[in-house]
């Protein structure tokens, strides 16, 4: 059975089990919507009737036995199918370690919920991406802000992100990720991170974990930060400083991630892969067992911003590519209750395109430092769309009627061959900015597509790249390109 201190065993749940919440889950009252979900890293699970009594009397201190005595009671139903069912139900949890043996004495509430605001509830975003700042010690080549960076005098103050993270929670925003740059460039963070659990969001801290200490992680927990999500450049130290542009990175990482878990914060290891690190894939996933992550995300690159500009620096062959499929998937299955993988693959050697971002202007809003309301991180990069700032807009509005949230939500934007697609509401033609980098249309379907006139030259274009000698990078950095002109 999984304890606290023993954390790489599978937690098995038995009839004798007393299951309660980690510090990192827990139920939460969407108003906006009218549900209760349970809120993870990086997600909320819908439940059932069923579901959400079992997970109501799940306590921490009440074995699997009694709490199925009293539902087959409740709902004269036999013994052995209400054991067979909680115990099937709460395993699918354990597994995504979201449950332990008794209740983390670290966990500040097990039931959380948005506050209603005076004009009432409209469902809007479930995700927020507050980038606090575009100001990072790492110069990644694959970052995803763009290439313009916002300058630290625009950004907003804490009481601006109070008041979006307000407006947010109260149109059914459930998740905040606080990212950037590197959040924790902000010395009031803790004042903005104060706010967001003030507002009912669930709060998820993407880092590069450099600059924090244990005392300020400290401190975070106590406010309430539920998770936190380290980037991972490399594990090999010497590739890691090569590849964040930044020394000693590495060291600092491993330290962080092991307070979060004394902290009883979730963890998540965020791992870009391409050609300069991808040989370490099977050690980087080592790693993360060993300082006890929940999750781990391994990414192929998405090219688009840094990354774009330094895509044949990175992009992998399609052999080296299919290895990495083999390697996840063998690990899913050593793995399972222990680490939870998301694989994002290579769109270049994909036959389908991923649906970007849950679908354009569905699920998500991303905000710049400067309060600037995007529906993905590369919008910006599109042509002919105007985008609205909090400051001036209030977030409910800027999601229903502004133009940029507009442009490719739903169907009717698209051409064919997505228009008559049978999988244009799985994938919605993939994504736009992908789309627009590579055929100046940003209506177009995704190259990532099989079925786009375009693919057969995007794939080729990386078969070549990837076997070309890779040129050095271009790191991240405010003056970079300005410099690479001269
Ligand atoms: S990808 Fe790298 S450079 Fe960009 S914000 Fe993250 S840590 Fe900083
Ligand atoms: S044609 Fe469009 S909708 Fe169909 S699979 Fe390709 S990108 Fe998706």
């Amino acid at each position: 059975m999984r304890m606290s201190d023993n954390p790489s065993i599978r937690y098995q749940i038995t009839p004798s089990s007393r299951p309660g919440f980690t510090r990192y889950s827990r139920l939460h009252e969407d108003h906006a919507r009218n549900r209760t979900v349970l809120l993870a890293p990086e997600r909320a699970y819908e439940l059932d009737p069923i579901s959400l009594e079992v997970l109501q009397n799940i306590d921490g201190a009440t074995t699997i036995n009694n709490l199925c005595q009293r539902l087959a009671e409740k709902f004269t139903a036999p013994l052995e199918i209400i054991t067979r069912d909680v115990i099937q139900l709460l395993q699918g949890l354990s597994d995504k370690r979201l449950l332990q043996e008794g209740l983390n004495p670290l966990t500040k509430k097990t039931v959380s919920g948005n506050k209603q605001n005076d004009a009432g509830y409209l469902p809007g975003p479930t995700g927020l991406l507050a980038e606090l700042t575009h100001r990072c010690p790492l110069q990644c080549p694959y970052c995803s802000n763009p290439l313009e960076l916002e300058r630290v005098t625009s950004e907003m103050s804490a009481a601006e992100w109070a008041e979006t993270f307000r407006q947010a929670a109260s149109i059914g925003a459930l998740q905040l990720h606080l990212s950037g740059g590197e959040p924790t460039a902000r010395r009031d963070l803790e004042e903005i991170l104060g706010h967001a659990v003030e507002a009912g969001l669930y709060t998820n801290l993407i880092t590069s974990a450099v600059l924090l200490s244990k005392d300020q992680l400290s401190r975070l927990a106590n406010i309430g930060l539920d998770h936190i999500q380290i980037s991972i450049q490399d594990v090999v130290e010497e590739n890691s400083d090569l590849i964040s542009g930044y020394k000693g990175a590495l060291e600092k990482k491993y330290a962080v991630a092991r307070w979060a878990r004394e902290l009883g914060i979730g963890l998540t290891i965020n791992a870009p892969i391409h050609r300069k690190n991808i040989m370490n894939l099977e050690k980087i996933i080592e790693f993360a067992v060993e300082v006890d992550a929940q999750r781990i995300e391994i990414a192929h690159i998405q090219y688009y911003a840094w990354a774009q500009k330094n895509r044949a620096a990175l992009i992998p062959t399609k052999e080296i590519f299919l290895e990495t499929v083999n390697i996840v998937e063998a690990a899913k299955q050593r793995l399972i209750g222990v680490l939870n993988f998301d694989f994002v693959i290579h769109d270049y050697y994909a036959s389908r395109p991923k649906k970007c971002t849950g679908g354009w202007g569905q699920s998500i809003i991303v905000v710049t430092p400067s309060g600037t309301a995007l529906p993905c991180h590369a919008a910006q990069t599109l042509p002919g769309l105007t985008f609205d700032n909090v400051k001036d807009q209030p977030l409910s509005k800027i999601w229903e009627t502004s133009s940029a949230f507009n442009a490719y939500r739903g169907l009717e934007w698209m051409k064919e061959p997505c228009r008559s697609c049978d999988r244009r509401e799985l994938d919605y033609g993939g994504c736009r900015c992908q789309a627009y980098a590579f055929s100046q249309d940003p209506a177009a379907t995704d190259p990532a597509c099989a079925l786009s006139s375009d693919h057969t030259t995007f794939a080729a274009l990386a078969e070549h790249e990837a076997y070309a000698p890779a040129p050095a990078f271009i790191y991240r950095r405010y003056d970079a390109l300005s410099k690479n002109k001269n």
